[in-house]
């Protein structure tokens, strides 16, 4: 009987294990995760459960009956820490070992750590179940909060605690928030919703150290001197993909596991999704040979575009390419921010409706002469429908046209 490995079984992973069942796979399915839970959903981490709304139970990704259906056999709180390709097989922590006939890579992301971070209380992280747990047992009401890095995790935080009566600063050292996901013009749009909202949002600062005294936060130091008083620190700078473990594999890494078009490692038998996972993405390599996206429906997506196409390598069928246009969303106090596309940093931003006054606008970012991104903040009927537009290489003009065009009063 066949035997199929998921290492990291969170949501790319149980998308891929899913689809191998969906295609017909009869086979074994085992699922390795070195958290101690079952998979749960991550982005109630820095929104609904961060709030206090939601529960712990809330977030899990399945009932448990249908992880029931799913028949895999679960090892949980136990990392893999080697993949052998030439033995088909995976090693564990404990020294177990697994062979596989396919394995599918879902690792996801480490959070990165600032070099000189002490480990004091009230500095957190945000990525799993527990360190969202920890973190919301200290952000009461007039606490100083102080997050360093604006990106997503970061300023959804921000919100989130600011809405829990705390006093929140966020430190960033680019120029504005959200550079990297949404280029400088609509990260400092952004910016000014959490300014409006009363939060301090600091740009162009550098953390010099975390200050601290008896084994507890005290305050951030900037260079130049000057302090951030802080009861809690979160340091929210971004994440690493997951891949040390694979270091000594053989497969091909460069900020991901290389992937070709089928979310193939490289090795026949060997597929990646997820966070961890870069891959030529057929819609988007006129300007990105490749990419990795650290977004929800990504990891879906991947995960199982990965699990298909381990499950046509088993039986012999043609594989299928995976190509898409990236989207995600971000919930940072009343604005609803959602994306499709990519934002790089050769990329152009037009407003082409609503505006920051209004709280409400949709950007179109264009690239090498097409239409490469749409950004909707409180927008979503103009964003979703943009999808069409960005698979279809619109042109700049044409998808000018069309903005004008459906947001023309009637
Ligand atoms: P992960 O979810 O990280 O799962 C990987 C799993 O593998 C983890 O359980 C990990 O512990 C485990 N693992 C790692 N190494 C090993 C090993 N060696 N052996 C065994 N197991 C291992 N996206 C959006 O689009 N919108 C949002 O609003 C949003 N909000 C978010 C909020 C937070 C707080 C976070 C952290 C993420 C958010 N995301 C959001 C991103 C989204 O959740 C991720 O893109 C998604 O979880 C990636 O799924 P994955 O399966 O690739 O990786």
């Amino acid at each position: 009987m066949a035997h199929v490995v998921v290492v990291g079984g969170s949501l790319a992973g149980l998308r891929a294990a899913e689809v191998l069942r969906e295609r017909g796979f009869d086979g074994t399915i085992t699922m390795v995760g070195d958290e101690p839970y079952m998979p749960y959903d991550r982005p109630p981490l820095s929104k609904n459960f961060l709030s206090g709304e939601w529960d712990a139970d809330r977030v899990r990704l399945r009932q448990p009956e249908m992880f029931d259906a799913l028949n895999a056999t679960w090892i949980t709180g136990v990392a893999a820490t080697q993949l052998r390709t030439a033995d088909n097989m995976v090693v564990l922590a404990d020294r177990r070992t697994l062979t596989y006939d396919a394995v599918v890579l879902a690792t996801g992301g480490v959070v990165r750590r600032l070099p000189n971070q002490p480990d004091v209380e009230g500095i957190h992280m945000l990525r799993s179940l527990d360190d969202a747990t920890a973190l919301r047992a200290e952000i009461v009401e007039d606490a100083h909060v102080v997050v360093i890095g604006a990106g997503f995790i970061g300023l959804e935080a921000a919100a989130t605690a600011t809405n829990r009566g705390t006093k929140v600063t966020v430190l960033e050292g680019l120029p504005a928030p959200l550079i990297r996901g949404l280029g400088e013009t609509q990260g400092a749009m952004i910016g000014r919703v959490h300014e409006r909202n009363g939060v301090t949002v600091r740009c162009n600062v550098r953390v010099e150290s975390i200050e601290h005294a008896d084994g507890r936060v005290t305050g951030v130091r900037l260079d130049g001197g000057d302090l951030v008083k802080a009861d809690v620190v979160i340091v929210g700078i971004g994440v690493a993909p997951a891949t040390q473990w694979l270091e000594d594999s053989g497969l091909t890494l460069r900020d991901g596991v290389v992937c070709n078009e089928y979310m193939n490692a490289g090795v026949p038998n060997v597929f990646a999704a997820g966070d961890m996972a870069r891959w030529p993405n057929a819609l988007f390599t006129d300007i990105e040979p490749d990419m990795r996206v650290e977004h929800w429906t990504s990891a879906v997506e991947e995960g199982a575009a990965a699990g298909g196409n381990a499950y046509a390598f088993l039986a012999g069928e043609e594989q299928q390419p995976y190509a898409a246009v990236p989207f995600f969303w971000s919930d940072q106090f009343d604005a609803r921010i959602q994306f499709l596309g990519r934002a790089t940093a050769n990329a152009e931003s037009v407003v082409v409706a609503g505006s920051e006054e209004d709280g409400k606008w949709c950007a179109a970012y264009f690239e090498n002469g097409r239409l490469t991104g749409v950004l909707g903040v409180s927008q979503p009927k103009l964003v979703m429908p943009a999808r069409r537009l960005l698979s279809q290489h619109t042109s700049r003009e044409d998808a000018l046209a069309h903005f004008a065009r459906v947001t023309m009063p009637q």
